[in-house]
């Protein structure tokens, strides 16, 4: 006989997972796009994401609920890198939540880096670091 659960969902693997030790980048970000806009930087200056990080963010990124900073291209996409032991082969790759719960055991940690990429332009900037448990 199977278990129904009553009165709630059950859980997603993404919500079995931990968030620590966050490291926003929103200030250097927005610093990068304040010289951007007074002309310290140059567009190839932050537009230079390699085609790597472009082809990874199409596979496997999110759309952003905003436009991109700089060209204001509606396809920006978050992507998030995963890094750490456990994760073995896979550290250094990118992935969605749920494929970093499905790639940890309970108790293990990695490290992940958001990043979002514009397809259009190739903006691309680090917004958050931060450690994730699964539970
Ligand atoms: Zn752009």
């Amino acid at each position: 006989m199977g278990v129904t659960p009553i009165g709630g969902k059950a859980p997603t693997l993404a919500s079995m997972l931990q968030y620590s030790d966050e490291i926003n980048y929103l200030c250097l970000r927005n610093k990068t796009l304040a010289q951007f806009r007074a002309g310290l930087l140059r567009r190839e200056d932050v537009c230079d994401a390699e085609f790597l990080l472009q082809a990874s963010a199409h596979h496997h990124g999110r759309p952003a609920t905003y436009a991109c900073p700089i060209c204001g291209s509606e396809d920006l996409r978050i992507v998030t890198w995963v890094y750490g032991e456990a994760l073995g082969r896979a550290s250094g790759s990118a992935r969605t939540p749920e494929e970093v719960a499905g790639l940890l055991q309970v108790g293990q940690q990695c490290s992940i880096h958001e990043v979002e990429v514009c397809p259009n332009c190739r903006w691309n900037q680090l917004l958050k670091a931060r450690t994730i448990t699964k539970l």
